[in-house]
């Protein structure tokens, strides 16, 4: 997939995990990568690793539900790599408490204030700034970190990420059709269980149940989900919008 050297993407998320992992994928195919993460050490050290090894890349720390701080982080990313060619909203969370999802009865309604501007909201600010840009120049690609827990009822999840896993691949659908007419592709990616800091804080017994009940027996890793963002944002995708594409080894199939 040649189609992404020079091109400048936007990771938000990017400094551990999945994020890092897309990061790095589109810094191995020449592009220019900015990655937005919340704590500034994290993500300028993971900027650090890739600049490291050859990319151009920057790191900027902010909060992807905090509008404002993303319209300066992106007149600081495209001051630096110029305009954003793809975007990926990946930046998540998905709150536990002793390892286990707050029922809907016992969730402060803080928590699921905070995952909707994190996860769902997130999206939106960034392909907001993004977007006049891409409509401008008449091209441009978007992928949202979507789950599969978006599509099926998961147990380890609570409302609030369900809930705004389903909104991100509505969203998804929505703005393929809005954005299609400019030359702008948007799709979703709805992973399964994959091996993350984030999935880390879970009790093993639970990941080994899931590997048991996924079709291909194992975890997913990061560099898998990266895989279908460089493919979705790539020349051979070029005819895929609106999708939500399952990375889950065949867990939770629909
Ligand atoms: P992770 O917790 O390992 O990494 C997430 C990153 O996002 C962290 O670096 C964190 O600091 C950053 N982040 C959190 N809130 C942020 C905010 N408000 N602004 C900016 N950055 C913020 O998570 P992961 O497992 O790599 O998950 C990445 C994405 O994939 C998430 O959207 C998640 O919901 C989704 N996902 C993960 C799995 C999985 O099994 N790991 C499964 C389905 C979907």
């Amino acid at each position: 997939m040649g189609s992404h050297k020079n091109r400048t993407v936007l990771v938000t998320g990017a400094a551990r995990g999945i994020g890092f992992a897309i990061a790095e994928a589109f810094a191995a195919q020449g592009a220019k990568v900015a990655l937005v993460d919340l704590g500034k050490e994290d993500v300028t050290a993971a900027a650090g690793k890739l600049a490291a090894a050859g990319t151009t890349a920057i790191g900027l720390a902010g909060d992807v539900g905090d509008f404002e701080a993303m319209r300066e982080a992106v007149t600081e990313i495209e001051g630096a790599l110029g305009p954003v060619d793809i975007l990926v909203n990946n930046a998540g969370i998905s709150p536990k408490h002793e390892g286990r999802r707050h029922e809907v009865w016992e969730m402060d309604p803080e928590e699921w204030r905070r995952v909707l501007d994190v996860n769902l909201t997130g999206c939106f600010n960034l392909t907001r700034l993004v977007t006049p840009g891409m409509k401008q120049r008449g091209h441009g690609s978007i992928v949202n970190m979507a789950s599969v827990a978006g599509k099926s009822y998961c147990d380890f999840v609570g409302v609030h990420y369900s809930t705004t896993k389903a909104g991100v691949i509505g969203f998804t659908r929505h703005l393929a059709g809005e954005l299609g007419p400019y030359g702008i592709t948007v799709n979703a990616i709805a992973p399964g269980r994959i091996d993350t800091p984030l999935m880390r804080g879970v009790n093993p017994a639970v990941n080994e149940a899931i590997a048991g009940e996924t079709a291909l027996r194992r975890l997913g890793q990061p560099s898998e989900v990266a895989d279908m963002a460089l493919f979705l944002t790539s020349d051979q995708a070029r005819f895929v919008t609106g999708q939500t594409v399952d990375v889950a080894g065949g867990w939770l199939m629909t």
